[in-house]
């Protein structure tokens, strides 16, 4: 199996090539872009592992060429970059998956026999139905009885959460945990406010309340 690393961060790509090599994988690294370009446009690597800032040629460009040109070659994106938008241009571009640097080796290389494996395009996360309303986490959209929500960031990771363990009841503490990455300090009202926030927009319009405030505990999302 041969990967192409295109990183121009010196210390970054010997360490890729240290470590996938001592997994048994024969690898190629490029710190140039537009080389890198070259290189993976050649058709020779089982997986391409893609920088997205890269002199003369970046990650986009490069990858937006490789799936014009109908090449299929795998392709996990590096990013610096944590933003969401960056995320979903990755995937729509046509990357299979992304790690978010610093990352963790075991976690790079777990991605990479992933892919391999499945050596073709990962099918994109599904939408998640709840009643009459749709997440569709890809592309952070919402719609409830068919008409699209605009959500804030945090709104939408407020209720892909209460979503995915709908049913549940979740408390503030955990609330708080997921969404803020914080400690619930019961001195502090961030959470309600965050749900008021969302229910306007979720709720409020609509006949049904799906979100649910359980005294004393905390809030679930409700079929
Ligand atoms: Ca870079």
């Amino acid at each position: 199996m041969k990967i192409l690393v295109i990183e121009d961060e010196l210390k970054t790509a010997q360490y890729l090539q240290k470590g996938l090599g001592e997994n048994g994988y024969a690898v190629e690294t490029c710190q140039d872009g537009a080389l890198g370009l070259a290189l993976a446009a050649s058709g020779t690597f089982d997986l391409i592992i893609l920088d997205v800032q890269l002199p003369h040629c970046d990650g986009w460009t490069i990858l937006g060429a490789l799936r014009q040109n109908d090449r299929k070659t795998p392709v996990l994106f590096l990013t610096g970059r944590d933003s969401v938008q960056d995320r979903v241009k990755g995937l729509e571009l046509g990357a299979d998956d992304y790690l978010i640097k610093p990352f963790a080796f075991s976690e790079l290389l777990a991605r990479t026999r992933s892919l391999l494996r499945r050596g073709q395009v990962a099918p994109l996360p599904d939408v998640l139905r709840i009643a009459d309303i749709e997440i569709d986490p890809m592309h952070q959209r919402v719609k409830r009885a068919g008409i699209r929500l605009s959500l804030t960031q945090q709104e939408f990771a407020l209720l892909a959460l209460l979503a995915r363990h709908c049913g549940e009841i979740l408390s503030r503490t955990m609330i708080a945990e997921q969404i803020w990455n914080m400690n619930y300090d019961s001195d502090t009202n961030v959470v309600d406010v965050a749900i008021r926030r969302l229910r306007k927009k979720v709720d409020d319009p609509f006949d049904r309340r799906l979100i649910r405030s359980v005294r004393g505990v905390g809030y679930v999302l409700e079929e």
